[in-house]
């Protein structure tokens, strides 16, 4: 029988997917949020039941040989969640925790997020049990070459465009590609986070940061709050905190925090641009750890195995969790909360635990969702998938001007569309709303596919 309410959504998810917890999370707190929308119309509700099954789930053995010449195997994935508003999009994450459930709950945010981009972009996700950590860039070619062999039957352009996610930045994006055309014989815009000499485009490496900042800046001015001189907890220490740093440097807040699966690092008055420099070249270059900055910094501290909510002390103005889900719990929300804690743009997807979200709101504090505040990735994607069909590239400017007018969009259909239904500065609920609303229609105006 199809599924007629919202008790009916939850059983099916329950029944189908209740063994896929980060799945069951990300799909739960969209249907509270969408409550009344199925209230004011039942149809959605047949809507939504599609939605909880991807269009298709893609599953392969990956073998690829190691530098002592053995055999390994791991999983890969591609989740082809929903073609409903443009080709599947989204990135690749290569890490030992990816499974169904976790590139399933990201190929389900994916399709909200890409919606609200304003952009035509469908939603999907992929990637692998692979970790790059401690391989050699041999090794890594290895892997990517053998990922793509089987991925490349599945993609094009005007199918499935993957980008990167965690453990997949410009180095196995340019591996994948070189693999790409060499079984297909097509240089294509097949996949976006490429370097600039191959078809990227420029501001694409800074752009989740820098959108998550911009998103910020609107949730501030929102609320009559200045940037200058905030001070910022970041967590994480990839592409996404580093850009993100650099764009706090830049408006004047002071970003203190960095992390990585060893530990935090904590620069108490705030990372200078040399500092961030320093964390840039131990990241990017020398595939190093947060704490080797140590050695850099005699202000810094470093707290082994810590989150940056647990252990910064003194005044905090806002957390931006960039570096995975779950990253930040209930009691962690209420620590900074207590210490002046009154906004939140998540760089990272699903970093906030229901407890953590439940406390953002019965505290008052603004709370920008991974949905929303970290887009500016994808729809920089979605410019470069532009330039690329355009066979152009747009300047460092333009893309960013962009970039920062797609933010202040996303921003606004939040807060209308929450201010509409009567839940004024609940930007999560105006972002599940109106990422679902255009998909759910499109869905309607296309039939029973
Ligand atoms: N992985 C990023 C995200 O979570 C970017 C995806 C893309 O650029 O396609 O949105």
């Amino acid at each position: 029988m199809p599924a007629k309410t919202v008790e009916d959504l939850l059983a099916i998810l329950k029944q189908r997917d209740g063994h896929h917890p980060e799945f069951c999370q990300a799909v739960g707190e969209v249907i509270e949020s969408l409550k009344v929308v199925f209230e004011q119309n039942a149809k959605y509700i047949s809507v939504f039941e599609q939605l909880l099954e991807p269009e298709r789930v893609i599953m392969f053995r990956v073998p690829w040989m190691n530098d002592k010449s053995e055999m390994c195997i791991n999983r890969g994935f591609r989740i082809q969640y929903s073609s409903a508003i443009g080709p599947y999009k989204g990135g690749c994450r290569f890490h030992p925790s990816v499974n169904l459930s976790v590139l399933k709950f990201l190929g389900f945010e994916q399709i909200l997020k890409n919606s609200l981009t304003t952009l035509p972009m469908g939603g999907g996700k992929g990637g692998s049990d692979f970790d790059p950590k401690g391989k050699t860039d041999r090794e890594v070619m290895s892997f990517c070459q053998s990922f793509m062999t089987e991925l490349q039957r599945h993609i094009g352009q005007f199918t499935d465009v993957p980008a990167g996610d965690i453990g997949v930045g410009g180095r196995e994006i340019g591996y994948m590609f070189g693999q790409y055309k060499r079984l297909t014989n097509k240089f294509e815009g097949v996949l976006t986070g490429k370097k600039y000499n191959w078809g990227g485009s420029l501001i694409r490496p800074e752009a989740t940061g820098y959108g998550a900042v911009y998103y910020l800046q609107e949730m501030m001015q929102d609320n009559q709050t200045e940037m200058k001189g905030k001070v910022v907890l970041v967590s994480g220490s990839g592409n996404v905190a580093q850009y993100a740093c650099e764009k706090l440097i830049q408006l004047q807040a002071k970003c203190c925090s960095f992390s990585d699966s060893d530990g935090t690092i904590i620069e108490p008055e705030g990372f200078t641009v040399e500092g961030l420099a320093k964390i840039m070249d131990i990241k990017n270059n020398l595939r190093g750890r947060c704490q080797d900055y140590m050695n850099f910094s005699k202000t810094a501290k470093f707290y082994a195995g810590q989150r940056p909510w647990a252990v910064f002390e003194g005044h905090v103005d806002v957390i931006m969790p960039c570096a995975t889900q779950n990253e930040v719990n209930g009691d962690e929300a209420k620590r900074v909360i207590a210490q002046g804690c009154k906004f939140v743009s998540e760089g990272a997807n699903m970093p906030s635990n229901d407890d953590a979200i439940h406390a953002y709101h019965s505290s008052g504090v603004f709370y920008g969702p991974a949905k929303a505040a970290n887009a500016g990735g994808v729809a920089t994607s979605g410019l470069e998938m532009s330039q690329n069909s355009m066979r152009l590239q747009w300047s460092r400017e333009k893309v960013d001007e962009e970039l920062h007018n797609i933010m202040k969009k996303i921003f606004k259909q939040c807060k209308d569309t929450a201010e509409k239904y009567g839940k004024p500065k609940n930007y999560q609920f105006g972002a599940n709303v109106a990422g679902f609303l255009k998909v759910a229609d499109s869905m309607i105006d296309q039939g029973c596919v």
